[in-house]
């Protein structure tokens, strides 16, 4: 527990919480289980993402009130999940809120501990864990709605309990969420079984284009892609994920085209291959098995810039 985070939320009336662009469920999770655990200690509360919450995320209680562009007054700001500073995007404004104290709550080997107060621990499985540990220091009532969100967290973290960061440390927080009345089943099925059927198209397509070179599997989405199997820009469902274990590759990589120019690089590894020191060394951050960065560029330019990292660090 840190006691200097708690204690500094528990003394503030008016808090923003901000979690990193292109969000997933353990960066929403996180947000609206620590939000709405606040909110029932009296608390003022802001939650906000750059990026819309992903449709398989909309089912969590309060995931209507994420804001992208927070104004008002607020007294702290809280970053979740976040593994630099960059991460938060146009959510946090240096201008209007850097002279507040930030806390910096995160579990990326990366993180180089940008908050005035930090809580960056490696060894959870998911950031939703340490906000459980947190909301338990305040003494903040665990009910099901604040418990929901956070099991969501560590479910998607953890892909269903299958990362080697599962720890019994992770098991426990799971099951005392589920005691809280978080149901389970409701999480797995939201974050895994439900998908629309443009992803599976989208899918198809990027597996049907995927090059394996190096026991490196690749592949490239142009934001073309998105229109025309009807998706917003709200990440993979899992895709990376599914390509690691494809048995010829040690690495997947997939490059997405963003806005403004640059290309957002997720990338996986099997254990024994760490991908986020690559990912730091080109400006990102992650986990060892888990991590990306976003490089300016083409596709041609920053594949041969990531791909020649990778092949070193294999
Ligand atoms: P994902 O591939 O799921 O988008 O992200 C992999 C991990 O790397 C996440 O934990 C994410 O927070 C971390 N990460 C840090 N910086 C970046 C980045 O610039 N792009 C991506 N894709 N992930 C990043
Ligand atoms: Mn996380």
């Amino acid at each position: 527990m840190n006691e200097e985070i708690a204690k500094a939320l528990e003394r503030a009336h008016r808090v923003l919480i901000i979690t990193h662009i292109d969000p997933d469920g353990d960066a929403i999770g996180s947000l609206l289980g620590l939000g709405l655990a606040l909110e029932k200690m009296g608390k003022k509360v802001t939650m906000a993402c750059e990026n819309p919450v992903p449709r398989r995320f909309l089912y969590l209680p309060g995931s209507d009130r994420v804001v992208p562009y927070p104004m008002g007054s607020f007294e702290i700001v809280v970053a979740l999940d976040a593994s630099d500073l960059r991460r938060l995007g146009k959510a946090y404004s240096p201008e209007l809120y850097g002279e507040l104290p930030l806390i910096n709550i995160d579990h990326h080997v990366t993180n180089p501990g940008f908050g005035t107060l930090n809580w960056v621990d490696p060894e959870a499985a998911a950031t939703a864990q340490i906000v459980l540990e947190l909301v338990e220091g305040m003494g903040a009532p665990l009910e099901p709605d604040v418990a929901t969100c956070l099991l969501n967290g560590i479910v998607t973290d953890t892909r269903g309990f299958r990362t080697v960061n599962t720890t019994p440390q992770t098991l426990e927080a799971a099951l005392k969420l589920q005691r809280a009345g978080a149901n389970l089943v409701e999480v797995m099925e939201n974050v895994f079984d439900r998908r629309p059927l443009g992803v599976l198209r989208l899918w198809a397509h990027i597996l049907s284009q995927a090059q394996l070179e190096d026991r490196i599997i690749w592949a490239e989405k142009p934001r073309s892609l998105l229109e025309k199997f009807g998706l917003n820009d709200e990440g993979n469902y899992g895709l990376t994920n599914f390509m690691v274990g494809v048995e010829e590759a040690d690495v997947a990589v997939i490059f997405s085209e963003k806005p403004g120019g640059e290309i957002d690089v997720s990338m996986r590894s099997v254990p024994g291959v760490d991908v986020s020191k690559v990912a730091a060394k080109l400006g990102g951050g992650g986990h060892p098995q888990a991590a990306g960065c976003r490089l300016k560029g083409t596709f041609q330019e920053v594949r041969e810039k990531v791909l020649k990292e990778l092949r070193k660090a294999l």
